[in-house]
């Protein structure tokens, strides 16, 4: 699979620094932070800052030493923000949407953390 990448999507121009974001934590590959339009009280990105579309892409093609950053950054932003459920955080959710089915607006992969609510079931029902 030959994946493009869209160097001027809005994520590609947050990591080089040409518009402002709400920086909630960094590491060498990854920058997470706030979504300028949360769907909760808690809606945080995580971005590896090289240029994957995608989960799939990510996978295939970043480094291993990318790939348990990101893993790392993720879990980096739910001990920060204490939502680790037993660990007396009220829990989260993990969402990556990859292509057309999976709504994906923004060409550069991302994960989203929410929480800070009961967030409801996971999909409508329809
Ligand atoms: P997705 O539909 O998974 O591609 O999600 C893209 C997300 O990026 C949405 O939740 C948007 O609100 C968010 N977003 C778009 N532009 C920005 C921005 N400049 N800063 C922070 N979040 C953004």
């Amino acid at each position: 699979m030959a994946y493009s990448y869209d160097e001027s999507n809005i994520f590609a121009k947050i990591i080089r620094g040409e518009i402002p974001n709400q920086t909630v934590l960094e590491t060498e590959h990854c920058l997470a932070f706030n979504d300028i339009a949360p769907q909760a009280p808690v809606h945080v990105l995580v971005i590896p800052k090289g240029p994957y579309v995608n989960w799939d892409h990510f996978v295939a093609e970043a480094s291993a030493e990318e790939i348990a950053d990101f893993a790392r950054a993720t879990r980096a932003v739910i001990e920060k923000l204490g939502l680790e459920p037993g660990s007396g955080g009220q829990g989260y959710r993990l969402i990556m949407n990859s292509g057309e089915a999976g709504v994906q607006e923004v060409p550069h992969f991302h994960a989203h953390i929410l929480s800070g609510r009961v967030l409801g079931r996971m999909l409508p029902k329809d």
